[in-house]
């Protein structure tokens, strides 16, 4: 069935506005999750009251279906140290990416995602990776998805489309996406109970929401809402 989707759903800003823009499009969507040790199990539990909050959004609660849950944390954790998943300082590396890159990490996430796609009988496959002002991180880039929708067709023998909404757009226009989906509900939601901060810090609010306010995700989402509230003032 082509109005079935399985979005991949951290508990983030990016991921819950995906998941709010496929409750917008398609009758049934499910969400999957990934623990891969990192260092805040904080936005994992922000997954579950954010799918609560949406699904009292404009009926969605019909729509919305099952929550997958992998656990990969052994795996992902141990292959490399990083700055998301040990106590290693957040900076910028030699590579020029910033210590938080997991190698590979949205390679293995799509393919485990596919994986349950294919299981539940759902064609289309929905991420909140974007190549605008993601940090760089090279498997967040348009290239990668339409490579890895390549490789999972190929390998699974399968006819899934890998879907972006947020491929091309920033932070700002994430927020504004959100109100075009949901209204200030949305919003609202988005930004008390959606997590970004790397440093886990969930007792400091920001007009943008909870966070250390110091952190590389802090400071994209900080500036994201700025750009959104200049530029659309609440009424
Ligand atoms: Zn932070």
């Amino acid at each position: 069935m082509t109005d079935r989707a399985l979005v991949l759903f951290s508990g983030g800003q990016d991921s819950g506005t995906c998941l709010a823009w496929a409750l917008d499009r398609y009758a049934h969507v499910e969400t999957v999750g990934f623990a891969y040790g990192q260092r805040h199990a904080v936005e994992l539990a922000c997954r579950e009251p954010l799918r609560a909050a949406l699904a009292g959004i404009n009926g969605w609660g019909a729509r919305l279906g099952q929550d997958h849950m992998v656990e990969m944390g052994a795996s992902l954790a141990g292959i490399g140290e990083t700055a998301l998943t040990s106590d290693a300082e957040i900076r910028m590396t030699q590579s020029g990416l910033p210590s938080t890159f997991v190698p590979g990490r949205n390679l293995l996430f799509l393919t485990y995602a596919a994986a349950i796609a294919y299981r539940r009988g759902i064609k289309r496959v929905v991420t909140g990776v974007c190549e605008t002002d993601y940090s760089g991180y090279p498997d967040c880039r348009d290239d990668t998805v339409k490579a890895m929708q390549l490789a999972l067709n190929l390998g699974m023998e399968a006819r899934f489309v890998l879907e972006t909404p947020l491929m091309w757009i920033d932070k700002a226009a994430t927020w504004a996406l959100a109100r075009a989906l949901g209204g200030e509900v949305l919003v609202e939601a988005l930004r008390l109970q959606s997590h970004s901060c790397y440093r886990g810090e969930r007792k400091i609010l920001h007009p943008w929401g909870y966070g250390c306010g110091a952190c590389p995700a802090c400071d994209l989402r900080a500036e994201g809402w700025r750009g959104f509230t200049a530029a659309a003032p609440a009424d």
